[in-house]
Parts: C-alpha cells; sequence; structure tokens
C-alpha cells in the first residue's frame, strides 16, 4: 500500500477549539483521497492555554479536561473531543499519530531559589562567570489535575536548565547546580540539547519512569498508532528506542514512528538514525532546503539531481518526506517556505515517484488564511492518484535537459509526469503497451493525448509548472470519486 501521511495543522488555525471536530467531520473525505495516516498536533495543555500551538507544553495529562491556564479545553478541543475523532479516523482506515513533545515543559506554579551558571549562546558547552542565585519556574504540582493519572510533581532536580531567573527578571540560558547537558544530542551551537523552557533532564532514573508511565497512559488512552517526536536532537539519542518498544506493548500498539531533527545536513540525520538505532524515520529536513533552495533559484537547479545526497536517497526506508511545516511556514521560527510556484512541482516529486512516506501539510492541502496562501492546486488529485493508480518503481525518460525532469510510473495505470522550472517543455514517451491509450492531464482535463499505434506521443508541460496524465478512463474515476 501506498502511505501518504498528512500534517492535520499549521500554526495559525483558528483558537476556537473546533481542530478535533473537524477532523472528525473531514475523516470520509480524507479516506476518499487516500491519506494513510494523520499527524495531529500536540493534544496536551500547553502554557499559554487555547492560544498554545501544542509545544510549550504544560502537563503531558490534560488532554483538555482539567480547568487549568485558562480553560479545559486545549487550543484544538476537548479531551472526549479529541478521543473521539482518533477512533473516526481510525474507523476510515486511516492511522493516527500523536505529537510527544517530551524535551521541555512550561509554565510552573511555583518558583525555586537554585544556584545555576549563564551559558554561552552560541558555545553551550561554555559557562559564562561563576554559579549564582537565581530563582526559576520549575516547580510543578498541578493543582487542578489532584494527582489524577500520576502523583508526580517536577521540581528544579529533574530539569538540567532554563531560560528566565525571576530574581533579575533576566532571560539567559541558565544550567543549573550540578548538572550536565546531556552528551548524547546534537553537537550544533557545542550541545543543543537546550532549546526553551524547563529542558528535562534525561538522566534522572525518576523522570525517565514518569516519561514511561505517562507514554503508557497516552497511549492507553488515546490509542494512537504511532508517533511523531519533537525536537529529538535535543533528547538523549539513546532514550526512544526503549519508550517505543515499550509503547508498542499497549493500547493500539503503535509500531511507527517520525522525529523531528532539525537539520539540513544529510550526514547528521544518517548518524542520528545509527545513534537512536534506527527506532524511527526522520524527516528528511535535506531534502526540504533543496526544495526550497529550488524554488527561490530554479536558474541554478539541476531538477534530474533533485533527491541527490538527500536522506531519502541514502535511506529512502527511513526518510518522511515534506515540502513545509507548521515551522517553515511565513512567520514561524524555521521560515524556510518553498515558493508557492514550486508546490505543485514538488508534490509531484514527493508522491508521484517512489518516496515510501511523503507527508503532506495542512496549509498546502488547505491553504493558510492568515497569510492569504491558497491551496496547492491539484494536491488533493495527486494524493488520489498516488493511493489509486501508482504501483510500483518509476522509469525516468527524456533526461537531456536540467530545467525538466519526466517520468512514467508503468502499470495498469501509467501515469506520466513532466515537470519544468524553465520555459514549456515536450516530451516524448515511446513504450508500445500504451499504443492506442487516450491520457488526460490532470490540470486541464479537456486536454487529451492520443498515444499512436507504435506507443509514441508527444507530452507537454507549460512553464514553472507540472502536468501529470493519467489515462482518461482513471480520470473519470478520479472525479467520481473526488467531487
Ligand atoms: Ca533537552
Amino acid at each position: 500500500m501506498n502511505e501518504t501521511l498528512m500534517q492535520y495543522f499549521e500554526w495559525y488555525l483558528p483558537q476556537d477549539n473546533s481542530l478535533w471536530k473537524q477532523v472528525s467531520k473531514d475523516a470520509q473525505h480524507l479516506e476518499n483521497l487516500g491519506i494513510t495516516a494523520i499527524w495531529l498536533p500536540p493534544a496536551y495543555k500547553g502554557q499559554a492555554g487555547q492560544a498554545d500551538v501544542g509545544y510549550g507544553v504544560y502537563d503531558h495529562y490534560d488532554l483538555g479536561e482539567f480547568l487549568a491556564k485558562g480553560s479545559v479545553e486545549t487550543k484544538y478541543g476537548s479531551k472526549d473531543e479529541y478521543l473521539k475523532c482518533v477512533q473516526d479516523l481510525q474507523q476510515h482506515g486511516i492511522r493516527v499519530l500523536g505529537d510527544i513533545v517530551l524535551n521541555h515543559m512550561m509554565g510552573s506554579e511555583e518558583a525555586e531559589n537554585i544556584q545555576a551558571v549563564k551559558i554561552d549562546e552560541n558555545d553551550r558547552n561554555k559557562n559564562e562567570g561563576d554559579y549564582y542565585g537565581v530563582r526559576v519556574w520549575t516547580h510543578y504540582t498541578f493543582p487542578q489535575r489532584e494527582g489524577k493519572y500520576s502523583d508526580f510533581s517536577w521540581n528544579w532536580k529533574d530539569f538540567t536548565g532554563t531560560d528566565y531567573d525571576q530574581n533579575n527578571d533576566q532571560s539567559h540560558i541558565l544550567k543549573f547546580e550540578g548538572k550536565e547537558w546531556s552528551p548524547n544530542v546534537s553537537k550544533e551551537r557545542g550541545n543543543f540539547d537546550y532549546i526553551m523552557g524547563d529542558d528535562i533532564d534525561f538522566s534522572v532514573p525518576e523522570v525517565v519512569d514518569e516519561l514511561y508511565h505517562w507514554g503508557i497512559w497516552y497511549t492507553e488512552i488515546s490509542g494512537v498508532d504511532g508517533f511523531r517526536l519533537d525536537a529529538v536532537k535535543s533528547i538523549d539519542a539513546r532514550f526512544f528506542s526503549g519508550w517505543l518498544k515499550k509503547m508498542k506493548e499497549y493500547g493500539h500498539h503503535p509500531d511507527f514512528a517520525v522525529g523531528e531533527f532539525w537539520s539540513g545536513d544529510p550526514q547528521i540525520l544518517l548518524q542520528y538514525l545509527k545513534d537512536s538505532g534506527h527506532c524511527m524515520k526522520l524527516f528528511d529536513v535535506a531534502l526540504h532546503y533543496r526544495l526550497q533552495q529550488y524554488s527561490n533559484h530554479p536558474e541554478n537547479a539541476d531538477l534530474r539531481e533533485v533527491f541527490k545526497g538527500s536522506l531519502v536517497e541514502l535511506e529512502p526506508e527511513y526518510a518522511c518526506v515534506f515540502s513545509d511545516n507548521h515551522d517553515t511556514q511565513p512567520g514561524q521560527a524555521l521560515y524556510s517556505w518553498v515558493e508557492d510556484w514550486f508546490k505543485p512541482i514538488s508534490y509531484a516529486l514527493l508522491l508521484l515517484r517512489d518516496c515510501r512516506y511523503p507527508c503532506v501539510f495542512y496549509g498546502d492541502l488547505y491553504g493558510i488564511n492568515h497569510d492569504n496562501i491558497a491551496p496547492v492546486p491539484n494536491l488533493d488529485k495527486m494524493i488520489w492518484i498516488r493511493k489509486n493508480l501508482l504501483s510500483g518503481a518509476v522509469i525516468d525518460f527524456n533526461d537531456d535537459d536540467k530545467q525538466k525532469t519526466c517520468w512514467m510510473a508503468p502499470g495498469d495505470h501509467p501515469v506520466i509526469v513532466i515537470a519544468s522550472i524553465g520555459d514549456w517543455k515536450s516530451a516524448t514517451v515511446q513504450d508500445l503497451s500504451l499504443a492506442g491509450h487516450v491520457f488526460t492531464d490532470i490540470n486541464y482535463p479537456e486536454h487529451e493525448i492520443w498515444v499512436d499505434e507504435n506507443g509514441r506521443a508527444d507530452f507537454t508541460c507549460p512553464e514553472r509548472n507540472v502536468s501529470v496524465y493519467i489515462l482518461k478512463e482513471d480520470y473519470q474515476a478520479l472525479s467520481s470519486s473526488l467531487y
């Protein structure tokens, strides 16, 4: 089966607690499209309450159940609505990936007076000056939850550092007395253990026990089929292989995980796969940056080599390819948006070749109202074609021009794709098995191409675009299934 993942959120969704209900309503449509797995945003209460996208984790056990941080519901709805939307997706044959944010927590109830040292932002192995008295927000008691599901309360000893000292009203990375950053994290800026908030210390056995306890609780109660793991480059690389193995014993026995290791260097991604025992796939950040670069500077690009050296080329079974996400969209921390004109080309490359795990972004399928970004044209059709027509390997042809790429997915339902990052292009197909067939261009269904009795036909593509040709009868099936 051809897997197609979808990230079902973007950063600027309205703060109206409606996403889980929307997912339930959309489940039938997503099944028709051919989406096989949905990555839902973090379902637990963040420090900013309903304004929190989900990454400012306050209480992992509060899935929209307790009146904490200003509301019962999270940005996306209540616990019951969350559990229902997971079930609704599963009833439509769609697997659900929970978003797991274990690197940090934020928004504790009480501050603690301890000794800490300032850390050089650009070389986190370097202390700046001596240890001194600070007041840090590290004591979590979850008074509204009153010990339900877990009586674990967190204090500064469960964290390695933070970035705010109440005494001096100062923001700076601080490392706590007697603590060291984990050596098994990204070497970016010397050591990338710290990102934000109160950084969870994975060397404390009670902390690790609690994260297992929580994981089992969450896996059982949610019934998710897999995980998207946040910020793995800042978490001890040895943690997840054991944790994921344990989770597999519970609930729906989740057996899929994809990690976010934000690095455009494929060698670093390969190294992490090794360090973590290949227990998860990784998002192909290297390919994302390549797509962005091509979209900004097509004059320097060679479309035939777009995958060269990326994670999906080096470790195809462990690469989750994507065009954009909630961090790379306009206005966000890792802004690196693939330009709109290039989006249809990027999705043809991700969905209609042989990538094993492509992930479609909500903002690309449905648009981003906040920034007046329209849905990517015909993305829905490409998802459907992947699911229903693609059957195996693809054959490249006409590779004589770096501004175009042409391939055919052969089989009972052949698909022919021509993409151009330059001007109008054409390519000749010569394949006896296609003799007498009539193809339709999904962009312009009235545009038909007849293959002659020798199996020969010329296919075309407009400038800076992609043309996807499928058999006329397959296009009729597509239309009746989607519209
Ligand atoms: Ca960390």
